[in-house]
């Protein structure tokens, strides 16, 4: 060390960075000089004499760096070394510190260097400058960030699998996240959130065992192993932690973190990813479901998803392609010799094969695909009907199904009417049929019925005995057919089934409900509903569903049938207009009328008018029941007939048609049911509605000037109705 301005001090100084650095040197930056106090062995290897005999400063550290330093290191050093850096860097403090790479023999090394100003006074005049190979210590940090969380300090994902590796039996893999956790870092802060997620940390190690572990994986994503697979015991653990982290959070005062899990099997050879993904997969199909915080993964579900995500994407190219089909299920009358009606059923063919609607129909329920679905069928049957009319067919109404999901859809009360214009089709002859479980009676629901109804629709309850079974929805909402599902047609034969099944039918009939069983399939429970004077008939026991043209064959067959039997039970049957019935039934009423006698309102289509049964009985019915109640109207009082819905005229066997009569515009529905209650008279208008199994109910809401209103499903007319009504 040949320079005089090294001082005793300064020596002092290098000898004891020298101790801990491979190279040592002493700066003036003054005189523009470096002088090496120690070099290294491998930079004496690699420069020789170099850095001793040129002792420019920024002529030897630009050559030291151009050879040694990592190429992606090099300019940041390069300005890091800089007179005007260092000066910076070391104008507050006595020494500054950087690390760098290294690339030695193909190896990456890591170099630390250290400058230590050693000016007697103000600025950057002489320095010490060291520097050391870190690499052994810079492993061990890189070994630790790659092992370890930096937030909650316990173990990360990498040394999670590790862990993992080395398990010999099987366990059980907990993928945890927080809700809403986001809320926490925005509302608290990210310094916050970071306590808040080493806090969860210790939550989770505290509720496992000593044989389980967890890792913090990023975020607000946790992973736990269990070594045993037992539910009870996991799902213990799992409302452990819950409990813990909830009470955490009210201590620290943020919201409120609550977990949630999804759990998979894991076995030694399994690979970590694939099971925290299945984890995972268990885990997402919670989200959203307030009643559980934890899954366990199924490859079934898993499976299932996979599938409803293909359907999916297929789902366009399948409407586009016409893949799905319109499948007919008869329904008969319980004698099963004459087919009164359909169910058009969609079916998908996929790569050649039928799928069948309980696959799909749930996917498409889900992302609101039902919808087009829905209006494929329906504009489907329509252009079916219009063709079966123009080939001459007789004409049934064929149902088609409804989603509860697509009946949420803004306007979907007018796309089917406009559908229904398009082809010229009456809404008699497309049933709806609406799931009871759709059908709870909410004032939207309501609405939308009502709205169905006074188009003309023809609504059916469907899968009725699956959901809550409420009648009084039925009634409030215009159902006219109530379709008794498969479920409770399986309990015949059993006793309580039965009573179940007699007692519904009992009360459908007295709301003066249509009731169709389905899914009959056996002779004990077509005999027992035709007991039960079942309407009618949809099951394998008479047709499974059937392609458009088998269908189409028992459509044509029909017909002769149907004349056949018009000709024999002529004498029992006539066909009348309703209008010129009621008329004269007012008019004979004539004398009990009080006050005014009120239009009758009936659907305008061309064959409304027209009605299936005995003219006499319809007028005895009718006169009967003003005689009975016009003289209890009060004041202005009224009487009002409502003829609503009326069957097509190819269907003298089911006119599902109602006569309702109203009687009292202005006094309150109590009023009058207090006078039907205490007169004995109306006791007999009810029995006579009875036995044309209408009856007599209270309050249709749509019309505020109605208080009683008696629903009339006239019967067959080869049935005796028209015989039993004579006034008392
Ligand atoms: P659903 O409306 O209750 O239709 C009756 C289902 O019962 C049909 O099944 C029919 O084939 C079946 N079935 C009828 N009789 C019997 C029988 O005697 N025994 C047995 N085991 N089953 C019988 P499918 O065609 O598989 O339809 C299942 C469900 O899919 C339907 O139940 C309906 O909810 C839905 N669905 C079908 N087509 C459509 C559609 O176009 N739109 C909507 N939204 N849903 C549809
Ligand atoms: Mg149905
Ligand atoms: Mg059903």
């Amino acid at each position: 060390m040949s320079n005089e301005s090294f001082t005793e001090r300064d020596y002092t100084i290098v000898s004891a960075l020298a101790l801990n650095y491979s190279s040592a040197y002493y700066v003036d930056f003054d005189a523009d000089e470096i002088h090496p106090y120690r070099i290294s062995d491998v930079i004496e290897q690699q420069s020789g004499s170099y850095f001793r005999s040129k002792p420019k400063y920024w002529d030897a550290i630009t050559t030291y760096i151009e050879r040694n330093t990592a190429p992606e290191d090099k300019e940041e050093l390069l300005k890091v070394v800089s007179y005007e850096n260092l000066c910076r860097e070391l104008k507050d403090k006595k020494m500054f510190m950087y690390d760098y790479r290294v690339l030695r023999n193909g190896r990456t090394e890591y170099y630390r260097m250290k400058v230590a100003n050693v000016t007697e006074g103000e600025g950057l005049h002489k320095a010490v400058m060291g520097f050391a190979d870190i690499s052994t210590q810079k492993t061990k940090d890189i070994e630790r960030y790659a092992y370890y969380s930096v937030i909650t300090g316990g173990y990360n994902y990498n040394r999670f699998k590790e862990e993992l590796s080395k398990r010999t039996e099987k366990g059980a893999l907990t993928a945890m996240d927080i809700y809403a956790f986001k809320i926490v870092n925005s509302t608290c802060g990210v310094q916050k959130g970071d306590e808040a997620l080493k806090a969860a940390w210790r939550c989770i190690v505290d509720s496992i065992d000593e044989d389980d572990y967890a890792a913090h994986i990023n975020a607000d994503h946790f992973v736990i192993f269990f070594s045993d697979t037992d539910h009870d015991s996991i799902n213990r653990k799992l409302a452990l932690i819950t409990e813990r982290l909830e009470a955490m959070s009210k201590e620290m005062e943020i919201p409120r973190m609550s977990p949630y899990f999804g759990t998979a099997e894991w076995e030694p050879g399994d690979l970590p990813e694939q099971i925290y993904g299945n984890a995972t997969f268990a885990k997402h199909s919670i989200k959203g479901d307030s009643s559980r915080n934890y899954a366990y993964y199924s490859k079934e579900d898993s499976d299932k998803i996979m599938l409803a995500k293909q359907m999916e994407d297929a789902f366009e190219g399948a409407l586009a392609n016409r893949e799905f089909e319109v499948w007919f299920q008869p329904k008969y009358n319980p004698g099963g010799n004459e087919l009164m009606g359909a169910e058009a059923l969609v079916r998908w063919r996929k790569d050649g094969k039928l799928v069948s609607p309980g696959l799909f129909i749930p996917v498409f329920e889900k992302n609101g695909m039902i919808r087009r679905l829905d209006e494929y069928v329906f504009r489907s049957v329509c252009c079916q009907q219009k063709k079966w009319k123009e080939q001459g067919m007789s004409m049934i109404p064929v149902s088609v199904n409804i989603s509860r999901v697509s009946l949420y859809f803004q306007n979907v009360v007018e796309t089917y009417k406009n559908i229904l214009d398009e082809y010229d089709i009456q809404p008699q002859l497309i049933p709806l049929e609406i799931t009871e479980s759709a059908a709870v009676a909410n004032a939207e629901i309501k609405a939308l019925t009502d709205k169905f109804f006074n188009m003309g629709f023809s609504l059916h309850m469907d899968d009725f005995g699956t959901g809550y079974s409420s009648l009084s929805s039925l009634n409030q909402m215009h159902f006219n057919t109530l379709k008794l599902d498969k479920s409770i047609i399986d309990y015949i034969g059993n006793y309580g089934g039965d009573k179940l099944l007699e007692h519904t039918i009992a009360l459908a009939k007295d709301l003066g409900l249509h009731v169709t069983a389905e899914g009959v399939e056996n002779e004990t429970q077509i005999n027992f509903l035709k007991e039960l004077h079942c309407d009618s008939i949809q099951g394998y026991y008479f047709s499974k569903p059937l392609p458009l043209d088998e269908f189409t064959e028992r459509l044509g067959s029909r017909s002769a049938v149907f004349e056949e039997s018009v000709s024999d039970k002529n004498g029992n049957m006539e066909s009348c207009n309703i209008r010129e019935v009621v008329d004269e039934a007012i008019a004979a009423a004539a004398p009990y009328v009080k006050a005014r006698v009120r239009e009758f309102n009936f659907n305008t289509t061309p064959f409304t008018d027209m009605i299936y049964i005995n003219r006499e009985s319809v007028k005895e019915l009718l006169k009967s029941i003003i005689e009975l109640t016009a003289d209890k109207v009060s004041g202005d009082g009224s009487v009002l007939f409502i003829v609503s819905e009326v069957s097509v005229p190819d269907m003298p066997y089911v006119s599902y048609k109602f006569v309702a009569v109203g009687i009292n515009a202005h006094g309150s529905y109590s009023d009058i049911n207090s006078i039907m209650r205490s007169d004995p008279r109306i006791a007999v208008a009810q029995k006579l509605v009875g036995m044309l199994g209408g009856s007599i109910i209270g309050e249709m809401e749509d019309n505020k000037d109605l208080d009683i209103v008696v629903r009339l499903p006239f019967k067959k007319a080869d049935q005796p109705a028209a015989e039993a009504v004579s006034v008392e």
